[in-house]
């Protein structure tokens, strides 16, 4: 199925945006629009830059949740990362795209007896329990099939406060991991255990952390309650995920992490730590670092109107793909960086407030944002939007569906994954007979 596309609007070669060599109009005939557009140069220099700089002593976990694509997933791989996931589909995508078990952690609060059948089948390198509940049934399981040393890490809700993530997830009441202070009391608990055995600890303290010198004291935090719980419960560290979370820039407001200043900070943390460990794995899990950058939305303008003295373009596609657009960890609206994709080089002369489809007022991704002239037809792009796109939006309000993904590999575009037909929407229905 093509998307809108409308003839007659040839675009000047040299204008418009390519993606490693392929210009975006190719595309977009090719695979129609709105379609999520990624690109491995980008995840590449992403994944690269970090695992150049970070001490060798960490391993890097991607973590499905940003973007959730076997291709994303399996192409992260191919440069060395493990996965951090969350579900039995995330799960099975990871193994069919070629991610080895002893690679794999999967976490969340609310793991049914099905995920952790799961987690045994695939033998993967531990599950991260968050209760101790949970941590009883993965036992019970694990017995009943006769299994012996499965491991299982523990996620700890650390009883420090974190510094600097917009979306804490430690350090107060929270659904996720276990209390410091239950868990510093849990050595007879851990005794218990017949086929599991306590390998290491969790802990993840929030997301789109932008200043290094934050990320740096959480980890020097993290080290020092591991090693502690470690000593009360009587446990050998052999594995610490200490989370990550590291953010990118969205907002004129924003700037992008310093990297070389991470890096240098986290090994002055790591290192003592893993001379102390030396047997320790050290894992750092991440999901938007590594894929926001490589992504691009891309829709097609289909109308330009004023209302009131405001220029809108309305376009095929809007926040049901794109609901971060809206806002994200702040109540004033400000815009992802939002660029006209077929008049690419052209100065920003005009503001247009960009609304998709939908019939709600809601659907406005960009406000008053500065473009050159658009005409219908003209294609649009959200950029920065590789991670938390269509799998963390609403792709079924209007029953629009799933957006086309594209990823762009060694200079030539490849779908990973179909645009939803009506069809795909209808067919889980029952219209019953009245
Ligand atoms: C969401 C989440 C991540 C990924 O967060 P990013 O900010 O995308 O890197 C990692 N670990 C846990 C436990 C999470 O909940």
């Amino acid at each position: 199925m093509t998307g809108t596309h409308i003839p007659g609007t040839s675009t000047t070669a040299g204008q418009e945006r390519h993606f490693q060599g392929v210009p975006i109009s190719e595309i977009a005939d090719t695979f129609g629009t709105p379609a999520y557009v990624y690109d491995t140069d980008e995840l590449r220099h992403s994944y690269q830059h970090l695992r150049d700089s970070l001490p060798a002593a960490i391993d890097i976990f991607y973590s499905l949740k940003a973007n959730p694509n076997i291709s994303i997933c399996g192409y992260l791989n191919t440069l060395g990362a493990g996965a951090e996931l969350s579900s039995r589909a995330e799960l099975e995508t990871a193994l069919r795209a070629g991610v080895a078990p002893e690679d794999i952690i999967f976490l969340g609060p609310g793991k049914t007896e099905e995920d952790l059948h799961a987690c045994l089948d695939a033998g993967i390198h531990a599950v991260v329990c968050e209760s101790l509940e949970e941590l009883h049934l993965l036992d019970a399981l694990a017995t009943e099939r006769q299994l012996t040393d499965v491991q299982a890490m523990l996620r700890v809700n650390p009883d420090f406060h974190t510094k600097g993530s917009g979306l804490a997830m430690g350090g107060k009441p929270r659904q996720f991991g276990i209390d410091a202070g239950t868990l510093r009391g849990a050595a007879p608990e851990l005794a218990r255990l017949c086929a599991v055995r306590v390998s290491g600890l969790h802990a993840y303290m929030g997301t789109r952390f932008l200043n290094h010198s934050d990320v740096v004291h959480n980890t020097a935090q993290i080290l020092q309650a591991a090693e502690q719980l470690s000593t009360d419960l009587g446990i050998t560290l052999e594995t610490l995920d200490f989370g990550g979370g590291l953010g990118i820039a969205y907002f004129d407001n924003e700037k992008d992490l310093d990297i070389e200043a991470l890096t240098a900070g986290l090994g002055e943390v790591i290192t003592p730590f893993a001379t102390r460990h030396p047997q320790c794995r050290l894992i750092m899990e991440l999901g938007r670092f590594l894929t926001a950058p490589a992504g691009t939305y891309v829709t097609r303008a289909l109308y330009v109107k004023e209302s009131l003295g405001e220029e809108f373009v309305v376009a095929d596609g809007g926040t049901n793909h794109h609901m971060a657009a809206v806002g994200i960890g702040s109540f004033v609206k400000r815009n992802f960086p939002i660029t006209s994709l077929t008049h690419y080089h052209e100065p920003a002369t005009r503001q247009y407030t960009l609304a998709g489809p939908l019939c709600t007022p809601n659907d406005v991704i960009g406000k008053r944002v500065s473009l050159p002239p658009v005409q219908a037809g003209d294609l649009i792009g959200v950029e920065r939007s590789g991670a938390y796109g269509p799998s963390a939006s609403p792709v079924n309000f209007l029953s629009h569906g799933h957006p086309a993904e594209v990823l762009v590999h060694d200079g030539k575009a490849h779908l990973v994954r179909r645009r939803a037909t009506v069809d795909d929407l209808l067919e889980p229905q029952h219209l019953i007979g009245f």
